[in-house]
């Protein structure tokens, strides 16, 4: 049957699953097992629901699809961070990465970095992504897909595998796609699937107003990161055209509605550009605007890509920076570099041609 005309059974909540099996007269318990072969077991086909007799599953087949994305190409680093290069229904493609953390075995130690859309249409002048064009937001189900079959591959070397941390700092602008987000959350966080702790879901933004109001309305205890980018509406409108729509003077201020409003800090992304944002005068600026704010900001050296024309500051003045910040009283950190060798940083995504659909 066509795909249009049966649902994503990976991008279906519990409740979903249940009230579809209600109507082939099944009971709650059966919705449960489903969604767990789904979810928790990440199966690719029908045939591997063991516990399901063939007739619900022929009956499933009827009314929903079991997809998993196509892996078209998975990079390894030396590090262990690893790229995957999916291709979807449609054939577009999209990158996910997992990155692996060292230390203490008791913290989870597997970050996943989520696509959310095929390209972006915000256009940020560092960001390999941007420079792509839009082409379509991600459904719930490719989002979650994402994880389940990052998850599946890995546990056919390592059986226990299971993502601690996922981050929505792939392909995409997330508050753009915001329902399908929403809803491959609430499917991820769901004890009978993945269980990825509520805290331990990152979402990023360019910062776009409305939607960080909405997403203080939703009530959900998630974190949400901001790049920033630049201290300055001068600076930040030269790399972020996001800016001229919500400027610095209006951004700030929804980030100070949304930490009141959650009881929760925002994370700050700051990506550091050679002889653009990383003086000290820029270090003074950034503490004044974020003064007084529940906040983490993260120091991140720009990753180049191909064509551009910044360069990443020096390690030692990286690390000059994050210190004069600490002293004027932020909570700055530089964040890691992970798998430098296969382009794999977060908002380096789709650094090839053949991914974009296009060259430079
Ligand atoms: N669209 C969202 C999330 C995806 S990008 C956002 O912009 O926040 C994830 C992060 O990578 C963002 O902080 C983004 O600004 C950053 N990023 C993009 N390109 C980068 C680059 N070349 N170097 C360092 N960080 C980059
Ligand atoms: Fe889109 Fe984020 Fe890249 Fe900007 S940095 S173009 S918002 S993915």
């Amino acid at each position: 049957m066509e795909d249009c005309l049966r649902q994503d059974i990976r991008g279906l909540s519990l409740d979903e699953i249940k009230e579809l099996l209600a109507g082939a007269g099944e009971k709650e318990y059966r919705g449960e097992q489903v969604f767990r072969w789904v979810q928790k077991k990440a199966v690719a086909c029908w045939q591997e629901m063991s516990s399901i007799g063939e007739k619900t599953r022929a009956w499933l087949a009827e009314k929903t699809y079991l997809r998993p994305l196509e892996l078209k190409e998975e990079l390894v680093s030396e590090d262990g961070t690893r790229k995957y290069l999916w291709k979807l229904g449609d054939n577009k493609t999209i990158e996910s990465v997992l990155l692996y953390h060292e230390g203490d075995v008791t913290k989870a130690r597997h970050t996943i970095c989520l696509s959310t859309q095929v390209g972006c249409p915000m256009g940020c002048s560092f960001c390999a992504t941007g420079k792509m064009g839009f082409w379509r937001n991600l459904s719930a189900g490719e989002i979650v897909s994402q994880v389940l079959d990052t998850t599946r591959l890995r546990r056919k070397e390592t059986p226990a595998f299971k993502a601690g941390n996922i981050v929505y700092m792939g392909m995409g602008e997330p508050l753009l796609n915001l329902p399908a987000v929403l809803k491959s959350i609430r499917i991820l966080n769901d004890k009978q699937g993945q269980n990825i702790g509520i805290r331990r879901i990152t979402v990023s933004t360019c910062g776009l107003v409305p939607q960080i109001d909405e997403l203080a309305r939703q009530n959900i205890d998630i974190v949400l990161a901001v790049s920033l980018h630049a201290p300055n509406n001068e600076l930040r409108n030269r790399v972020m055209p996001v800016n001229k729509k919500y400027p610095l003077e209006i951004l700030i201020p929804a980030c100070r509605r949304y930490i009141e409003k959650t009881g929760r800090r925002i994370t700050f992304e700051y990506a550091l550009i050679k002889g653009f944002n990383d003086d000290q005068e820029h270090g003074r600026q950034l503490a004044q605007l974020l003064r007084g704010l529940k906040a983490n900001l993260n120091i991140i050296p720009v990753n180049t890509v191909p064509g551009a024309s910044f360069s990443r500051p020096k390690p030692e003045n990286t690390r000059r920076f994050a210190e004069l910040l600490r002293k004027m009283g932020l909570d700055a950190v530089v964040r890691e570099e992970k798998g430098v060798d296969i382009a794999a940083a977060c908002g380096q995504l789709a650094g090839r041609s053949e991914v974009r659909g296009f060259a430079f």
